[in-house]
């Protein structure tokens, strides 16, 4: 069981979630709970760092944010207790949780659970910090913003969990955003891919490692809402969303006899910026010229067009990069100007992409023609496509993201009868 800040917020929220792991044993399960900061506790924490030294030492930086979590762990470990439910935390150094690389980015390598697995066995529940580890050389480590999902899909996979539940603040994954469309559906189950292609489009539910970590390590992961009481249905009934592996999916699809859907779901990101460089000359090497100063500052590239050649062997090349980054790249490129030999770089941040995503179009024709149609009804003019074997994204003007998502929800029979409450 994992859970999230906002569910870690303050005691009253802890003794609720001291209800929900103890009403799981009761159900007769062993439990290691995986826990998260108080929310905003770990903003709080990066800023006195920042304050502290602007250029801040990694391996201190972890020292500091890590405490956040390890102050939820013990505050759960007593609350149990006090409930009469016998519970010991367990930090990252000492189940321990190994893990490699850099500081403040730090990937699980291996989780030694031994003893931790003994005193579960003998009827304690676990209490885990989440976020963070152990470095090679003895320190505390932390796995990147949103690493307690990690944290939680790791533990699962070490402790051969029948689930990994993530209780937050949303009741699951929707096929889009709610607050767009009212007629979004909760998805019973979605399947690693498509929650990796949805989390990179923006629709951020997990940490997206942790999908990539659970779908490695087969881990069965459930995300479901930690706003219940002593009524609501149990997790086993899987209330929630469930991330599965496609092979799961398509068992599940006979068994139930459901209809599979084409289109899973639909994600907007209007973190994206537009970069047109004018006649770029038309020739090999010009491209490369033009990408591999990005690379080399680490600037993502993501769509990419390049126009048929004019006459006078020049063409135009429009990409895009992510909104943060775009002032940057802008400046990089004004310093190549000579070499790569483009006349003019237009930007525009004022862009969105939309995303439709689903395992049901590898095999399927036509997904693509149903969506540029569906657009080009009302007048929403795309500027960039690109293309993965489960996923098809346009980029837009920003003024009509909303609509554009509203149309192609419609467009893809993914309305629910009734509007959500
Ligand atoms: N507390 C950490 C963060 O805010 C880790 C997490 O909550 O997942 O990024
Ligand atoms: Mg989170």
């Amino acid at each position: 069981m994992k859970f999230g800040g906002t569910s870690m917020a303050g005691s009253e929220r802890i003794r609720r979630v001291a209800g929900i792991v103890r009403r799981q044993q009761a159900a007769g399960h062993q439990v290691a709970v995986v826990v998260s900061a108080m929310a905003g506790e770990t903003d709080r924490l990066v800023n006195f760092c920042r304050e502290a030294n602007p250029l801040y030492d990694p391996a201190e930086y972890d020292v500091v944010v890590a405490s956040g979590e390890q102050v939820t762990a013990g505050l759960l470990a007593l609350t149990l207790q006090a409930m009469g439910c016998r519970a010991r935390s367990w930090l990252g150094w000492q189940i321990p949780i190994h893990t490699q690389e850099a500081h403040a980015k730090a990937r699980i390598s291996s989780i030694d659970a031994e003893a931790m697995i003994a005193a579960m066995d003998a009827g304690e529940v676990a209490v885990i910090p989440g976020f963070q580890g152990l470095s090679e050389q003895g320190r505390i480590t932390t796995l990147g913003r949103g690493g307690s999902d990690t944290s939680a899909v790791g533990v699962a996979a070490a402790l051969k969990a029948d689930r990994c539940d993530i209780y937050t603040d949303v009741d699951g994954v929707y096929t889009t955003d709610p607050r767009i469309v009212a007629r979004a559906r909760k998805l019973k189950y979605v399947t690693y891919e498509e929650m990796l292609e949805l989390a990179s489009v923006g629709a951020k539910v997990l940490q997206t490692r942790s999908v990539s970590l659970a779908m490695k390590e087969g881990v069965r992961v459930q995300v479901l809402s930690s706003f219940i009481d002593e009524e609501s249905p149990l997790a086993d009934t899987l209330p929630g969303t469930m991330i599965v592996s496609d092979d799961d999916m398509a068992k599940i699809v006979e068994e139930h006899e459901m209809e599979s859907q084409l289109v899973t779901g639909i994600a907007h990101d209007k973190n994206e910026a537009r970069i047109v460089l004018t006649r770029v000359p038309d020739r090999p090497g010009a491209v490369s010229g033009i990408f591999a100063p990005l690379a080399d500052a680490s600037i993502n590239v993501d769509m990419i067009i390049q126009n048929v050649g004019r006459d006078k062997g020049e063409t135009d090349v429009t990409f895009t990069v992510p909104q943060a980054d775009l002032a940057r790249a802008q400046a990089l490129l004004e310093d190549k100007r000579e070499t790569i030999g483009f006349n003019r770089v237009i930007t525009d941040s004022k862009v969105a992409k939309i995303s439709v995503v689903g395992v049901g179009m590898r095999s399927h024709a036509g997904v693509a023609s149903t969506m540029f149609k569906a657009l080009a009804e009302r007048g929403i003019n795309i500027q960039a496509i690109s293309t993965s074997e489960i996923k098809i994204s346009v980029l837009i003007d920003e003024d009509e993201t909303e609509l554009a998502v509203r149309v192609l929800h419609t467009a893809y029979g993914l309305d629910a009868d009734v509007p959500a409450e």
